[in-house]
């Protein structure tokens, strides 16, 4: 009998249930969008019942499309947006608020003071290899105790429970209030700001000084191993649940990043290029982050260097819904294509400040370099490079932190079936951009992480042998024009700093 293993992909914009077959080829998928909430100027939200509610019903969706039934599924993985973080009842399973999404800014001022009382924005960086930045998902947790009335208290007296997306699917999947278990793994874990990198445990200290009861958190797990199983009657009810994974590891595991020195770049809502640097753990001087990879099992954990954008896709999909400039996302190639170039225009999206390799939350958005010969065309390709010129400055990060330059870059998600931004990303990068056949990653790499704790898949030379490549962009432009290019994307970019106080 054939047999396949599922993945629940919990994204930031939709959830996913996808359906693998030993080769790592996709046989089925569900997907349901959920709601954006922007309650205020920097602040998104998530409703936490939805998403459970979509994940339930992507699972059984994505079993009905492959005609499948629960037997023919060894085992489940979940993948999740990362940092976002939600606040939860353990005797009644009702979040006290919505979860706050890791592109959420509300945190700046808790941030700030807590800088403040020493060491600045580098306050954890030596145990958690994070700057303190509204990103994670520990001062998003602070926020939501001292604002929503009794939460803390609550909290103190050991009632509630924290956890990010993984967990709270996880939670709900093995039995919610009735026996649900509360776990996570090292990957979501390292985006807390709360996990000492070298334990792989929570850091007491660092809770107390954020004002979080050690209580709330989850059990840190590996990524790999039988967490429990589905209880639910319905989709996957008995099927284990094996492997957890953030998406952006979940994406690295899923291109077969599994040796140091190998790198993907992830184009969704935002990117993330993480470098795999095997089981030491590099520190950043360049404004990169230090995290976990994945820990399979009992194996020592394996650490990565990341670059972390927050807004690419999403400076897409802006134009889209906030402009009306196009009516879909893939639009956008056909008005970049009616021009040559940028006509001198360049788009900087500092919508939620900038991440790597900036960290500066005072940055807000600019377009620069305007003139009346400026058209559409013209800002829908200073759209497309700005994811480019982002990723260029965290290549850069990368090759200097880690002493050696990378000689391709494998890429994944939304945007890589743009063949316009692709090409420009040769161009700006100087090296080649590598699309594999199988473009779900995220998903892929939480099977591959599930399959490996039950044994459908026996080592990681399974997972490199399934990569194939589909596509390969090598770089045609001259140096001049790249440098130069590059040189006004930097000038830009110098004039976003200072908006907010
Ligand atoms: P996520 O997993 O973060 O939700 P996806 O990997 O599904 O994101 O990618 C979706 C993103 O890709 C959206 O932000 C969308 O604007 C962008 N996108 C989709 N198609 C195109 C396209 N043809 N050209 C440029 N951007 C695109």
């Amino acid at each position: 009998m054939t047999q396949y293993v599922a993945a629940i992909d919990q994204g930031t914009t939709s959830t996913r249930c996808m359906i693998f077959d030993h080769s790592g080829r996709v046989v089925a998928v569900d997907q349901k969008e959920h709601e954006q909430i922007f309650p205020k100027a920097g602040w998104v939200e998530h409703d936490a019942k939805e998403i459970w509610q979509n994940a339930r019903q992507v699972a059984a969706g994505a079993l009905a499309r492959a005609d499948l039934s629960n037997s023919d599924i060894v085992a489940v993985g979940i993948t999740n947006q990362r940092e976002t973080a939600l606040v939860w009842d353990r005797t009644t399973g009702e979040p006290v608020y919505n979860a706050i999404v890791w592109q959420d800014t509300r945190t700046d001022r808790i941030v700030t003071e807590l800088g403040n009382r020493g060491g600045g924005q580098e306050r954890y960086r030596d145990k958690v290899g994070l700057p303190l930045a509204t990103y994670f998902s520990g001062p998003k947790v602070r926020w939501i105790l001292d604002n929503v009335e009794g939460a803390r208290e609550k909290a103190e007296a050991g009632d509630l429970m924290f956890g990010n997306m993984d967990t709270w699917v996880l939670w709900n999947m093995t039995g919610g209030v009735n026996g649900g278990v509360h776990v996570t793994d090292p990957t979501n874990a390292s985006r807390t700001m709360l996990m000492d990198l070298d334990t792989l445990q929570w850091d007491e200290e660092i809770a107390a000084d954020m004002g979080i009861p050690m209580s709330m958190l989850p059990e840190i797990r590996s990524s790999s191993e039988v967490y429990g199983q589905v209880r639910e009657r319905g989709a996957l009810a008995g099927v284990p649940i094996a492997g957890i994974l953030g998406d952006q590891q979940a994406a690295t595991f899923g291109q077969a990043c599994l040796s140091p020195g190998e790198a993907k770049n992830t184009y969704g809502t935002g990117n993330f290029m993480l470098l795999n640097t095997g089981t030491e753990k590099v520190m950043s001087e360049n404004g990169l982050l230090t995290t976990i990879c994945y820990k399979i099992g009992e194996s020592a954990p394996v650490y990565a260097l990341e670059g972390s954008i927050a807004v690419t896709g999403s400076l897409v999909q802006w134009l889209r819904d906030n402009l009306g400039m196009i009516s879909s996302a893939a639009e956008i190639e056909r008005h970049a294509r009616s021009v040559e170039d940028n006509g001198g225009a360049y788009f900087v999206p500092a919508f939620s400040g900038l991440f790597a390799p900036y960290w500066r939350s005072d940055a807000r958005g600019a377009i620069v370099g305007l003139t009346r010969f400026v058209n559409k065309g013209h800002l829908a390709r200073a759209v497309l490079e700005a994811t480019a010129f982002q990723t260029r400055e965290v290549l850069d990060a990368m090759n200097a932190d880690s002493g050696v330059d990378l000689k391709a870059l494998k890429v994944d998600g939304g945007m890589v079936v743009n063949e316009l931004l692709m090409q420009f990303q040769a161009d700006i990068l100087g090296v080649p951009v590598i699309r594999p056949v199988v473009n779900e990653t995220t998903a892929l790499g939480a099977a591959y992480a599930a399959g490996l704790a039950v044994g459908f898949w026996k080592s990681e030379d399974d997972i490199r042998q399934n990569w194939a490549e589909d596509k390969k962009w090598e770089p045609q432009m001259d140096d001049a024009r790249r440098e130069s290019e590059y040189k006004n994307w930097k000038k830009a970019v110098s004039k976003t700093f200072d908006w907010v106080e």
